[in-house]
């Protein structure tokens, strides 16, 4: 397989080699398992039956889960055996959460083959998505639940290596909302699109032209702004990100949202705590 499932076109045949992404073409997670703090129609009442992908098509020097992203932590896995982890969340979650799927759309619709789940199954990415892509997971996927992280290419290039990030994820979202309108029931979400923003530290003006360009082109979008930052990865070599948010950087943020008329979910500045992250593992099954 000649590789060309994210924007990166590496072009190389992972079964050989592997790209930018660090995966070769074998499923690795690096943790299952139910997770409460997700977005209260998602999180719901049992929670979500979240996957946690190794490796990362974008590797943004801020990761939150730095060791799976770009420290290779995680263990490979058949996709009989990702079947059988969607089977066993499927019985107590309230919907399969497939965290950083993206350099493996392809063997994760395999697996959702061969066990389909009764419950929405969910797809949590950094946006930085190919519209065909997003089109090919759409028979397999109910939930798109999409981060939305710049607009400026000078910083998407700076610390997430990407300076068409804002260009692919733009026709990324452009596809979601076409192919998923939101469906929920009784406060859970069945189908739909959630675009997540993280505040990041001293960079409130592009969060501004984010949030404004989502109220000009997807002003009834559900909208997630996130609070969590703490600095983590290679943070630590950029001083103007190398700290947790300030309030008033959060309130200016979330005023600017009101003023828009978005509407959507405010996360609490109070979860900026590693917490919140899940431990990893070399050993999941
Ligand atoms: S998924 Fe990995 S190998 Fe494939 S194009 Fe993207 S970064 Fe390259």
């Amino acid at each position: 397989m000649n590789c060309k499932l994210c924007p990166r076109g590496c072009g190389i045949n992972r079964d050989e080699n592997i790209g930018f992404c660090g995966q070769e073409n074998k499923i690795k997670i690096a943790n299952f398992s139910l997770h409460m703090w997700e977005e209260p129609c998602i999180s719901y009442e049992k929670g979500s039956g979240t996957v946690f992908f190794s490796g990362c098509s974008l590797k943004c020097v801020y990761c939150q889960n730095y060791e799976i992203s770009s420290e290779n932590v995680g263990q490979v896995i058949s996709i009989q055996d990702l079947a059988k982890i969607f089977k066993e969340l499927d019985e107590k979650a309230d919907n399969i959460n497939l965290v950083n799927p993206t350099h493996f759309s392809n063997l994760i619709i395999e697996a959702l083959k061969i066990y389909k789940p009764k419950n929405p199954v969910i797809y949590n990415t950094h946006g930085y998505e190919l519209a065909s892509i997003v089109e090919k997971l759409s028979p397999y996927v109910d939930i798109f639940l999409t981060d939305f992280k710049y607009y400026s290419p000078e910083l998407s290039l700076k610390y997430s290596g990407a300076k068409d990030y804002f260009q692919v994820a733009t026709k990324a979202l452009d596809k979601m909302i076409e192919l998923k309108p939101n469906i929920f029931k009784d406060g859970k979400m069945l189908q739909g699109v959630i675009v997540r923003h993280l505040i990041l530290p001293n960079l409130t003006e592009d969060s501004k032209k984010v949030l404004s360009y989502i109220a000009s082109k997807h002003k009834d979008v559900t909208l997630s702004i996130m609070a969590q930052y703490t600095p983590y990865g290679r943070a630590k070599e950029f001083p103007e990100i190398n700290r947790k948010i300030t309030a008033r950087e959060y309130d200016e943020l979330i005023d600017y949202a009101v003023e828009l008329g978005l509407d959507g979910y405010m996360q609490e500045l109070t979860s900026a705590d590693q917490c919140y992250i899940p431990k990893f593992s070399n050993k999941v099954i």
